[in-house]
């Protein structure tokens, strides 16, 4: 009789940790963010991504997701691995604002995030992490395979050095060297040429196959370099985005190989769109004419200028400044809108600064606090605030959770990681974005 109850406690014991396994074991998860990813991409005939189209059309699939602001770089994919804005991560630009009101030092380390992110809550449900070349992931202590985006300070061209140095664990990048992209020379692994994409989806593709991630992120750049010279528009931006495309084909390759395709969902996204620019805006110089150019600065985005005060209760400075702005010709007024604090506030802006500039279509800034106030700027640019659907990301979903062929008119960028969070069975607390279930099967 002992026996016999000890056998039923053992089959007991046996199924119920089966039902718990099965019922907390998530779908896995890929988080591919392309740079400067616009939804015309994969929404209109001309652009060349088979790959990202048939996801699409498989999946759901959205007109644009407005971004935060700046929507610039480093900020948007904190947002997107946070679920906040800038105020609550912590990163309001790429870089610090250093003393002169210049741009300083990249921002690179983990320790800077102020806020919960997603690799932390997938690690603390007992997931297994993974991210190639994500922004601010140095030192990232709740990423099991990470290739973090890293370069030499001395020469920033190389990047190999650092990544071998910052990459966990010990020895994961001279690995994924040998074993996926072959002996890289120092313009295989930067931003120079179309090979960064296609070496970073190798090293995910290796990764993803050896060591089966439950998520992994990565971060693909070189879409946003293409539209940075060239604009919205042009052979050069097809190329690159073809390549980003391809890099997506490489990765479903890899988990169809390794046999995970059917239980991953996959989240294609970006961090900002762009607009083509022609002129380029001086704002430091209108400081300078009123002298008031020890007392303040526009700090510039490229897309946007963000006025910061030496005292930041200067009133009698800001209202200097704003009668100046609206004294402009109307030639120059028509460049750009004024964002107050409270729209600032609605996008998570820099709490730090009292007002920003947002370029409208055509123009950009400079921090150039001598020369001439406008210039030829031939290219693109992106940190504008984000109420234009020029400026607007994109996203494509598919896989085993996600509705097939939903086209979802607009998400908030701060959406996506608590979606992310909630497909893999966790959540991310201080998180506001809308986890749209409308999206998801059953
Ligand atoms: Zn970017």
């Amino acid at each position: 009789m002992i026996i016999k109850l000890k056998q039923i406690f053992i089959l007991a014991a046996i199924i119920f940790n089966y039902t718990v396994t099965w019922s907390q074991t998530p779908n896995n998860l890929i988080i591919i963010s392309i740079d400067g990813f616009r939804s015309n991409f994969y929404m209109e005939e001309q652009w060349p991504t088979p790959h990202i189209k048939d996801l699409a059309s498989n999946g759901v699939y959205s007109k644009g997701v407005n971004g935060i602001f700046p929507t610039v770089t480093y900020p948007s994919h904190t947002t997107l691995i946070t679920g906040v804005g800038p105020d609550k991560h912590g990163i309001y630009y790429n870089t610090e604002i250093a003393e002169n009101g210049e741009s300083g030092k990249w921002i690179y380390d983990f320790s800077q995030i102020k806020s919960q992110t997603l690799w932390q809550v997938a690690k603390e449900k007992g997931l297994k992490t993974a991210s190639v070349s994500w922004p601010i992931s140095v030192n990232a202590p709740y990423i099991d395979y990470n290739i973090p985006e890293i370069w030499s300070f001395t020469n920033p061209m190389d990047r190999r050095g650092a990544t071998d140095k910052y990459a966990t664990p010990s020895g994961l990048f001279q690995e994924v060297v040998e074993n996926a992209t072959g002996k890289m020379n120092v313009n295989d692994y930067n931003l120079s040429s179309l090979s960064m994409d296609q070496n970073l989806a190798r090293i995910a593709a290796y990764i993803l196959r050896k060591y089966k991630p439950n998520v992994l992120t990565i971060h693909l750049p070189n879409t946003d370099g293409a539209q940075h010279k060239n604009g919205r528009l042009g052979i050069e931006v097809q190329k690159a985005i073809a390549g980003a495309d391809q890099a997506v084909g490489t990765i479903i390759d890899a988990l169809k190989k390794a046999d995970l395709f059917k239980k991953t969902n996959i989240i294609i996204t970006g961090d900002h769109g762009f607009m083509t620019v022609h002129t380029s805006i001086a704002p430091n110089l209108w400081l300078k004419e009123m002298n008031v150019h020890n007392k303040a600065f526009f700090f510039s985005t490229g897309g946007s200028a963000f006025l910061h005060l030496k005292d930041a209760n200067d009133k009698k400075t800001l209202n200097k400044i704003l009668n100046k702005l609206h004294s402009l010709p109307y030639g120059l007024q028509k460049m750009f809108k004024i964002i107050n604090r409270e729209q600032m506030t609605l996008r998570g802006a820099d709490p730090r600064a009292v007002l920003a500039l947002s370029a409208t279509n055509g123009y950009c800034f400079t921090n150039e606090k001598t020369g001439e106030l406008l210039n030829k700027k031939i290219g693109g640019k992106h940190g504008q605030y984000p109420d234009n659907e020029l400026i607007q990301t994109g996203f494509v979903a598919f896989g085993p959770n996600f509705q097939k062929g939903l086209l979802f008119n607009q998400l908030q960028l701060e959406d996506i990681a608590p979606l992310a969070a909630h497909l893999l069975g966790t959540l991310l607390n201080d998180s506001k974005g809308i986890i749209y279930n409308s999206m998801l099967v059953k």
